[in-house]
């Protein structure tokens, strides 16, 4: 719809590559995999460093604005998380790392660069509220969404898009958030902080069962004031575009016009994608594309287009910086054709990317009930 060059602004900092959580614990003994050799954290720097590479040999980049990163304050955390947790983080980090809670470990001087990642997107929130951007991909690591108020959960330290969430509101005075998750994982950090908060629309689409475990049913819908602000969408194993696409079409876009945002954010973890070493999920580029667009839809016509989205997961290394290409790509409004290493046509061809399949027709229909059906006020 919109054709006027859509500049969009882009944090990246390679001080998100320092955050080194180790080698990867095998389940079983919790000590290292007994090949020569060494089996990486699948959340190590490698995706984000890959990740940033493919836009500038894209040529992206240039198209791009710098919005700088920038460190959060205790007192920004202090309105998502506990001081204990704060503090168990940074004496871990001084004393060359440690687990922060649960399955989500720091390395020596994790501290400061997770201080870095919470704090661009407060960066991200005040360069789209002051412009000259209305939108900003904040590729940073390490991911936040599973952080809880005390502890650190699955890889996350800070629960960033909850910090930023909290800033725009604060400082900024935007009464409505709408956090759309896209992760392939439930945002369940993110779901606990606005719990009871009207303020705070959270949605998040993820594949059931997956990660934590026994989180993200359909019934987690809020409670007190903040009842009916949170919607879950748990979907079947190996939906892809079409079935995301029905999902934004039939639940999600329907949940944010009625919420009417002044700020949009985005958990864009790309660990749906049809490559990905965690999900189970078809997603490709293309459905990327389309999610973004419609973001941009709901940011343009509700928060005069201001639109964040913070990379959470997303672990293949192969498929995953494409899929986060495309979503850079539609937010700046310029396709590069940078060559994919799928074939797009076979992509488009198989089941998930062209039909919604009957356990995921279920799955959206049970949502769209649960979430829709009964009127709800709007705002
Ligand atoms: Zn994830």
């Amino acid at each position: 719809m919109e054709k006027e060059t859509a500049v969009a602004g882009l944090v990246f900092d390679d001080r998100f590559l320092q955050h080194n959580p180790g080698l990867y614990p095998l389940w079983s003994t919790g000590g290292p995999y007994p090949f020569v050799d060494p089996v990486l954290h699948l959340s190590n720097h490698r995706l984000a460093m890959r990740t940033k590479h493919l836009i500038d040999l894209s040529g992206l980049g240039e198209d791009l604005l710098r919005v700088p990163a920038a460190r959060a304050t205790e007192e920004d955390l202090l309105r998502v998380h506990a001081a204990e947790h704060i503090a168990r983080v940074r004496e871990l980090s001084a004393a060359g790392g440690g687990e922060t809670g649960d399955g989500a470990p720091a390395g020596p001087g994790s501290y400061e660069v997770a201080l870095l990642a919470a704090g661009t997107g407060i960066a991200a929130v005040d360069a789209v509220v002051a412009g000259p951007t209305r939108r900003v991909f904040a590729l940073v690591r390490p991911p936040g969404h599973h952080a809880v108020r005390d502890r650190g959960m699955g890889y996350c330290l800070f629960n960033n898009v909850a910090v930023a969430a909290c800033h725009a509101r604060a400082r900024h005075g935007i009464g409505r958030v709408l956090i759309v998750d896209w992760d392939v994982h439930h945002g369940n950090g993110t779901q606990e902080a606005f719990w009871t908060d009207p303020g705070v629309l959270f949605v998040s689409l993820h594949q059931e069962g997956l990660y934590p475990a026994g989180s993200g049913n359909l019934d987690e819908v809020g409670a007190g004031a903040g009842r009916g602000f949170t919607a879950n969408l748990p979907l079947p194993a190996g939906c892809g575009d079409a079935a995301y696409l029905a999902a934004f079409e039939r639940v999600v876009l329907p949940l944010a016009h009625r919420f009417r945002p002044e700020l949009v954010l985005v958990s864009a973890g790309q660990d749906a994608c049809a490559m990905d070493q965690h999900g189970r999920m078809c997603v490709t580029t293309d459905g990327y594309r389309r999610m973004t667009e419609a973001m941009i839809a709901v940011a343009d016509e509700h928060a005069g287009g201001r639109l964040i989205a913070l990379q959470e997961g997303g672990y293949s290394e192969i498929y995953g910086p494409y899929c986060t290409l495309a979503v850079v790509e539609t937010l700046a409004g310029r396709r590069t054709g940078m060559p994919e290493p799928l074939d797009p046509g076979r992509l488009a061809a198989l089941p998930p990317s062209r039909a919604v399949g009957m356990d995921a027709e279920a799955a959206i229909g049970a949502a769209e009930g649960r979430h829709l059906s009964r009127g709800r006020s709007g705002g």
